[in-house]
């Protein structure tokens, strides 16, 4: 490793422990990285020993384990998630402790794998590890989500180079989008968080009833909001007030819409990679909340696959704003990875909605959440609709029409 990018990634490291799950003195942190990164885990490691933490707990991910692992495995076993696995998971979430989710994958890690069995697996853990996952929605536990580049994602991002250099130039690209390639990365994301509470302040303070999206690329499309919706981004904050970034980068402002509301058709404006999948120009027509149609010229049926996933898989849990101007949407790359790709412009995600996103939701069940209009599911797929002249017109219940987004940014200049 460089000498200088290796100073760099210690304040990368320190960014995600101070920042990302504002650890605490004491606190246990859970770190999932991939062994291929250990270099870069053992400094985060460092970092948060360094933040006085209790304990931290790494959980090594290896693609080439977990291809065999659905390779040679039946269908049954991912059903179900392992009584011990459910125990560490659900144990460390009832102890107090922070996720940090160090992301760092073979996009293709599972082509020609059956997609059910990776589906089934995400689904048991979501509704078996209720501990773990309630955790995290409803703001008990800290969690944030990183990348740290391994050679077959670098190597799919920037093809034709050994895999040396593209995992350097993987490393760059991920400083430079996730704000941390500067000399003080965690000013800086005080900054960038104030940028998000100013955006909030705007659309919270309209309370639009819906949004109404326009594109030359075909997008007209109408989005209900439910009553008391809450539009999130940046730092997100524990039931006790502590402000963390559940994802970095983050360049979202997001919130989740009327489950029942949703009508006219959306075109795609980037791909869509699944589970190492790509489905390309695609678009999606709704009905009163639901997908009644849709096609794509290249992946249907991963798409298909996802709309099948559950009940409420076809109905939308997010709408974000994000603006054509963030240093993920210029650098113009294509990551292969949600945690960025969903950064470089406006989307929309199939699936579950956020509690937090909806006034006395993180108190409300799966019911009550539904029965506001908070779509509830085990999947959660985005998919990107902001094209170049995106605009979003924000309509209040009295009827009045406010521009949100002009030409892919806000409308108000931010
Ligand atoms: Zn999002």
């Amino acid at each position: 490793m460089e000498q200088s990018l290796s100073a760099q990634l210690d304040k990368y490291a320190d960014l995600l422990v101070h920042k990302g799950c504002a650890l605490q003195p004491g606190q246990e942190l859970v770190l999932q990285a991939p062994v291929e990164r250990a270099d870069f885990a053992r400094k985060v490691v460092r970092a948060a020993y360094a933040a006085g933490a209790g304990h931290v707990t790494v959980i090594w991910a290896d693609d080439e384990v977990m291809r065999m692992e659905y390779q040679n495995v039946p269908l049954d076993y991912f059903q179900h998630t392992q009584p011990w696995k459910k125990a560490q998971l659900d144990g460390l979430a009832e102890a107090g402790a922070a996720f940090l989710f160090l992301e760092g994958r073979d996009p293709q890690a599972l082509l020609g794998i059956d997609p059910a069995k990776p589906a089934a697996a995400a689904r048991a853990r979501n509704t078996e590890c209720l501990s773990f996952r309630n955790g995290m929605d409803f703001g008990r536990n800290v969690w944030c989500i990183a990348g740290a580049p391994v050679a077959k994602w670098a190597q799919q991002v920037f093809p034709g180079l050994p895999a040396d250099e593209a995992v350097l130039k993987l490393w760059d690209a991920i400083l430079k989008v996730s704000r941390a390639d500067g000399a003080d990365p965690e000013a800086e994301w005080d900054r960038h968080n104030a940028t998000f509470e100013s955006n909030k302040r705007l659309l919270n303070g309209y309370a639009f009833d819906h949004l109404r999206y326009k594109s030359s690329n075909g997008t007209d499309f109408t989005l209900g909001m439910n009553p008391g919706h809450i539009w999130e981004g940046g730092a997100g904050h524990t039931q006790e007030g502590r402000a963390f970034f559940p994802n970095i980068p983050t360049e979202e402002v997001f919130t989740s819409p009327d489950r029942m509301r949703a009508d006219g058709i959306v075109h795609s404006a980037l791909p869509l990679v699944h589970a190492g999948q790509v489905v390309r120009d695609f678009w999606l027509r709704f009905e009163a909340g639901a997908v009644v149609e849709f096609d794509a010229a290249e992946g249907r049926e991963v798409l298909e696959h996802i709309l099948k996933t559950d009940e409420n898989a076809m109905r939308l849990g997010e709408c974000a704003l994000i603006s054509k101007d963030t240093p993920i949407r210029q650098s113009g790359i294509l990551f292969y990875d949600t945690l960025y790709d969903e950064n470089a412009s406006c989307h929309l995600a199939l699936g579950t909605g956020f509690p937090e996103c909806l006034a006395g939701g993180l108190d409300m069940n799966k019911d009550e959440l539904i029965a506001h209009g908070l779509n509830q599911s085990s999947t959660h797929v985005d998919f990107m609709i902001g094209s170049d002249d995106l605009s979003v017109t924000g309509v209040t219940a009295s009827g009045e029409e406010v521009p949100v987004f002009v030409d892919g940014r806000w409308a108000w200049g931010k």
